[in-house]
């Protein structure tokens, strides 16, 4: 069983229930939606498929809705491709011009007040970069500096630029009811710049009376990483999203900034996801390159909770093929992951209480004696994040009779959830367990660790831990 959480982007590749299906026998815990190629009906589609789906298959995989950010997109063009020369001029109108190879217009129309002489920008995924080198009353006349292919609706990255764009759109206040209306768990917010921002989407939570959509805060610049501590802090997760990050920093210093994040989060007791690029060569071909392997392996040893395919499940040719070779290079790295040294930073960065301390000795005693799983009923799914946070070598098999409570645990790191209903004596939780454990191919005389908080209702921490043979 890999502990690893996959997340799959759903596009065009995978919309068919039977390629979402196969995604989901194969691996997928989380179907990611990103709503700049995507609109309501496609995620209501997706959503209803999924659901149907768990049903079928007894699993819990959990939806993600990318929310757009204030992104800035190159607008109509003459033809779906424009290809732009090295060293030729061209106008970037505040205005709506339908573009070509001298001229473009975007979503946003305040550039030429906003954005300075010598700044750079880049589209493409990058590889087309321009550099502003003198402005007009009605638009900012460019140098091209590397020409290539730009498409209608490709988003322009300003570098080093805070444009006064409102962090959330019209449409993205949408996508946050439209996730609210129908229970999505997982909110990832592009573009962020700062703390403020999440927050800006935690009061919308609130007065929609929402305390179960979790917030995972995307990484994409250096205005995040300037306020990276406080985001972390207030946000369920972080992305690493590598392929906006890759644009707006020089590329060398992603591996870095990476690992840096992966720890941070890990410090903080926060959910750390690294995405973009990490197969994409199986959008063409049936085997993923030595690197990318090792890039998915360097991700997991260091201790993240959960890997994204972007291109690979929204485009690419072998979607399955994806997910079945990062699900086999997931459960191989997990045996050489340092779960010591895991288990021994967690410890230094946790509150010194009651449940941390049973969590700790849970996860130590665990490996000891090498048991197959640690067990442990909870109705709000706090036992079981703290378990994962310390990151045991067994799986964390969590049962709650909160149907909210499964499908967020969804995400965390080793973390197998099971609905069922209340249950109401020790004994009764006791038998329950050791019953449910064998939906995960536990055999007779397999060592368990049952732990949580009893009484139920009463406790608000993990207070006991039980060791049984199943
Ligand atoms: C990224 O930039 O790496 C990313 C995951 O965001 P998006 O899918 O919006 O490009």
């Amino acid at each position: 069983m890999k502990k690893t959480k996959i997340i799959a982007t759903i596009g065009p590749a995978s919309q068919d229930i039977s390629v979402l299906d196969a995604l989901m026998q194969n691996g997928m815990d989380i179907a990611r939606i990103n709503m700049k190629y995507a609109d309501f009906a496609f995620c209501s589609d997706i959503i209803e498929k999924i659901r149907k789906l768990n049903k079928q298959n007894s699993k819990n995989v959990a939806i993600m809705l990318d929310v757009e950010g204030p992104d800035v997109l190159i607008g109509r063009l003459n033809k779906k491709q424009v290809e732009l020369t090295t060293g030729d001029k061209i106008r970037i109108y505040d205005k709506h011009v339908t573009g070509d190879e001298t001229k473009f217009s975007t979503s946003y129309h305040n550039l030429v007040e906003q954005v300075k002489e010598n700044t750079i920008l880049k589209t493409s995924d990058g590889l087309v970069v321009l550099k502003v080198i003198d402005k007009d009353i009605d638009s900012l006349i460019c140098e091209v500096i590397n020409g290539g292919i730009i498409e209608e609706n490709n988003s322009l990255n300003i570098l080093n630029t805070r444009l006064d764009i409102p962090f959330l759109s019209e449409r993205d206040k949408e996508t946050i009811k439209y996730a609210h209306d129908n229970k999505v768990e997982f909110l990832a917010l592009s573009l962020i710049s700062s703390a403020e921002e999440v927050l800006q989407v935690n009061d919308m939570l609130i007065e929609l009376n929402n305390d179960t959509t979790n917030i995972i805060a995307k990484i994409e610049n250096e205005r995040a990483l300037d306020e990276i501590d406080e985001i972390i802090k207030i946000s369920d997760g972080v992305m690493i999203a590598r392929g906006d990050l890759g644009v707006e920093l020089p590329i060398e210093r992603i591996p870095g900034i990476q690992k840096m994040i992966i720890n941070k989060c890990h410090h903080a007791s926060k959910v750390s996801i690294v995405a973009t690029d990490m197969m994409s060569s199986m959008e063409e071909s049936i085997l993923p390159t030595r690197a990318e392997v090792s890039d998915v392996a360097n991700a997991i040893l260091d201790g993240v909770d959960g890997v994204v395919l972007c291109g690979e499940t929204t485009i690419g040719k072998y979607p399955v093929q994806t997910i079945q070779i990062m699900s086999k290079i997931a459960e191989s790295s997990e045996e050489d992951i340092n779960y010591y040294q895991l288990l021994d930073q967690a410890m230094r960065s946790e509150k010194q209480d009651i449940s941390s301390s049973i969590a700790y000795s849970v996860v130590e005693i665990s490996s000891r004696l090498n048991c197959k799983a640690i067990i442990t009923p909870t109705i709000t799914g706090y036992t079981a994040k703290k378990i994962s946070h310390f990151r045991p070598k067994c799986p964390i098999i969590a049962i709650s009779p909160n149907e909210g409570t499964v499908m967020n645990l969804s995400l965390y790191y080793g973390v197998y959830a099971k609905y069922n209903e209340k249950i109401n004596s020790f004994d009764k939780m006791m038998s329950i367990s050791k019953k449910i454990a064998k939906d995960y191919d536990l055999q007779p005389g397999d060592l368990v660790i049952i732990t949580g908080g009893y009484p139920f209702e009463e406790v608000k921490h993990t207070n006991f831990m039980k060791i049984e043979r199943i």
